[in-house]
């Protein structure tokens, strides 16, 4: 059994300390889970407020992006926003946010590690970090990580439980929505209503608090770049592209993911490259999650980075938890380089 580094922070207190310790980023508290719990979000740099006078469809139709987001300017500073534990238990996302926090504020992460290449990649740009999305899925968890725990305790946290003892399971947790009414153990997926995030009805114009707030700071800020952090059981480390893209975002997304897998097998990292799979095209058709809503409220690339969880007893190899970290920080570092790149 390995044991918890001290720089493993997952737990909503953890949250709320990183958050204390915030000096030269901005702090604040923009919306409550169904639960009523803080969603907490912090900022480096300045917001560009480069809306323009249409929404981005209205924008489009009128075939300019700048109608919408105008980005031309000579002092235009990309956006990055990072998003971890959409779903309340794939916490790996939060702990390597917190810690970049943590060095973005006093130079050290919570090891006492400074990560010069890290820190650089950051500056100058402008950083939206929710390390986590979904407080009500992460209350239901009594643990801090997934290291060391079966795939079974995994299906069994995050996806639940129905009435009869059985276990929700993919795919079936997805066939019932929200899946509140009809389970004996919610998992960790799912905020206090049943709501999976990454599943909502988007067009219903009623969505929950937490994807609203997603929705909209992708609408205000235009990030250049949004990655989802979720962890995927012991799969090699991937980005998921995003579906019903534009060509654009999806040519961005798969190039960052070639930077990304360029750096963890340089790592000895698994990593997987996903293509876009065209699932558009099939029968039934792929679905439209919430990073293609993210994706279509800002024309800019989201995608769903999917980390390995350290399990053990499962079909795959896990990581340790350095190797999580570890992953992270190459995507994060990757990523701030390439929106740098993309601006020029
Ligand atoms: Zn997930």
């Amino acid at each position: 059994m390995q044991t918890m580094p001290v720089y493993w922070k997952t737990r909503p207190e953890d949250v709320a300390e990183t958050c204390a310790l915030v000096k030269k980023g901005r702090v604040s508290i923009p919306a409550h889970s169904a639960g009523g719990r803080p969603i907490y979000m912090v900022e480096y740099g300045k917001s560009n407020l480069v809306r323009g006078k249409a929404n981005l469809s209205s924008a489009l139709g009128g075939k300019s992006y700048q109608a919408y987001a105008d980005k031309t300017g000579e002092d235009y500073i990309p956006t990055v926003f990072l998003v971890g534990a959409v779903h309340g238990g794939e916490v790996e996302g939060t702990s390597a946010i917190l810690n970049l926090i943590k060095l973005l504020e006093t130079g050290t992460d919570y090891a006492g590690k400074a990560y010069p290449e890290l820190a650089e990649a950051c500056e100058g740009l402008h950083l939206i970090l929710i390390p986590l999305a979904n407080p009500d899925g992460r209350a239901r968890v009594p643990f801090d990580s997934f290291v060391g725990k079966s795939f079974h305790d995994l299906r069994y946290y995050c996806q639940g439980a129905w009435k009869d003892g059985t276990l929700c399971g993919w795919p079936g947790c997805k066939l019932v929505h929200p899946i509140k009414d009809y389970v004996s153990y919610l998992g960790s997926y799912f905020n206090d209503n049943g709501i999976n995030m990454m599943h909502e009805d988007f067009l219903s114009g009623k969505l929950s608090d937490e994807t609203q707030l997603l929705l909209d700071i992708c609408r205000e800020e235009a990030p250049d770049f949004s990655i989802l952090l979720h962890g995927g059981d012991n799969s090699p480390d991937h980005i998921i592209p995003p579906t019903y893209a534009s060509g654009k975002a999806m040519g961005e997304a798969l190039e960052l993911s070639r930077r990304v897998e360029k750096r963890h097998l340089a790592e000895n990292l698994p990593y997987h490259f996903l293509p876009d799979r065209r699932g558009e095209q099939d029968d039934p058709p792929t679905s439209f999650n919430l990073v293609s809503a993210m994706h279509h409220t800002c024309g800019e690339p989201a995608v769903t980075y999917e980390s390995n969880q350290g399990l053990v007893e499962a079909e795959r190899p896990g990581f340790t938890y350095d190797q999580i970290y570890l992953a992270h920080r190459l995507l994060f570092t990757e990523v701030c380089r390439f929106v740098r790149e993309k601006g020029r």
